[in-house]
């Protein structure tokens, strides 16, 4: 699959049986539908999940589909996506997955946090700030 943010061919990283799209070029992570969850919380988010807060439409295209993939914020996140509008899944930049875990810590629990660390590495600095 394609890399949505630089076009380059992604890597598949297993993750509690998990098929996880990763581009070691631009360290952004897709997830399909329902993956977020069961990474975070063990339990598929239904579709609906992705709709995002205030979506406004983004430049990068879904890896599944033609479509252009809206920017927004899950509710309570500070953390910006990119979601598919046909609910395939989202595009996670550098360090955005960890954040994410971040935010969920108190149901994920800190071994998935550490281990998402340990796997994609924190956001660079003077990177996402303008996503
Ligand atoms: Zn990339
Ligand atoms: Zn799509």
């Amino acid at each position: 699959m394609q890399c949505p943010g630089c076009q380059r061919e992604m890597l598949i990283l297993e993750y509690k049986e998990i098929e996880l799209d990763h581009c070691p070029a631009c360290g952004g992570v897709w997830l399909d539908a329902g993956e977020l969850g069961l990474l975070l919380a063990g339990t598929p988010d239904p579709p609906a999940g992705l709709a995002l807060a205030g979506a406004r439409p983004g430049a990068r295209r879904c890896p599944r589909c033609p479509r252009k993939m809206s920017l927004g914020r899950f509710p309570n996140s500070a953390v910006e996506v990119d979601s598919c509008p046909a609910l395939h899944g989202l595009w996670l930049d550098r360090g955005e997955l960890v954040a994410l875990a971040r935010e969920q810590a108190g149901r994920t629990g800190d071994a998935v946090v550490r281990h998402l660390l340990e796997l994609f590495g924190e956001a660079k600095p003077n990177e996402g700030a303008t996503t």
